[in-house]
């Protein structure tokens, strides 16, 4: 069985307008990959939101500039954003189970085990998709992974998933010679080095730390895609070796 991780940004699950919950793309998203689980790939799901969704759930104007009001939101946020979850995904009969991970849980042996041997178990139990967030309510600074880019690359290369879905709000790398979707990427440093140098053969606006998450997956042998979360219909295609992404070879 294809062990697939996908990984979900704010920017998918929440409405612009008010930072709410996007209740008409959670049920695309939910759709996408209940078909995929549904063709027998095991997926797993990290899945950002939680902030965002307290924010507007506390009433609040704009992103906290303080910690703590920032794990109160990701408090508030993160039940509503399983509570949603949980409800479309019982449409197609499938359970969600909720693991919310801090750095320890992967840097320290005997605890990074016990998360693969609990995803094990739901996979084996079947028709349970894990959705996985960074513990925002504790991990501050040094026990935080960063942010979910790498906590799903992290999951990937615990999991030794065969491939890494980055869904964000845009299709791709996009060339600005053409305007279109870079397909295939041969090799994910030469995107760096034009990163660094800001040679502007790749749009890479705000994917700086994204494709820092790319290259650890994609060093550690592991498929890597970057897709558009708002059109998630393109994701069985993606999973095949198809459809629009820009797909990151492994060396
Ligand atoms: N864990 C954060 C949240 O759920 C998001 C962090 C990130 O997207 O990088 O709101």
């Amino acid at each position: 069985m294809k062990k697939i991780i996908i990984k979900v940004g704010t920017g998918v699950l929440t409405r612009e307008s008010d930072g709410q919950l996007d209740g008409a793309s959670l049920v695309k998203l939910v759709t996408a990959i209940a078909d995929i689980s549904d063709q027998g790939y095991q997926v797993v799901l990290v899945s950002s939101g939680a902030v965002g969704a307290g924010i507007s759930g506390l009433g609040l104007k704009e992103y906290p500039a303080d910690v703590p009001t920032r794990q109160a939101c990701a408090a508030v946020g993160q039940t509503r954003l399983m509570h949603a979850y949980e409800n479309l995904f019982r449409n197609f009969g499938v359970s969600v189970a909720q693991l919310l991970l801090t750095a320890d849980d992967f840097n320290d042996a005997e605890r990074s085990s016990r998360v693969r041997d609990t995803l094990a178990k739901l996979s084996e139990m079947g028709n349970i998709i894990p959705i996985i967030n960074e513990n925002d309510s504790v991990a501050v600074e040094e026990i935080s992974v960063g942010d979910n880019d790498m906590l799903s690359s992290r999951v990937a290369t615990l999991l030794d998933a065969d491939m890494l879905v980055l869904m964000s709000t845009i299709d791709g790398l996009i060339s600005p010679e053409t305007n279109e979707v870079v397909r295939e990427i041969e090799n994910i440093d030469s995107v760096l080095n034009y990163a660094r140098a800001d040679r502007g053969k790749f749009s890479i606006g705000g994917m700086a730390t994204k494709l820092q998450a790319v290259k650890r997956t994609v060093d550690a042998g592991i498929d890597t895609v970057i897709m558009n979360g708002t059109r998630p219909y393109r994701l069985a295609a993606v999973v095949a070796g198809d459809g629009v992404c820009s797909r990151f070879k492994t060396q």
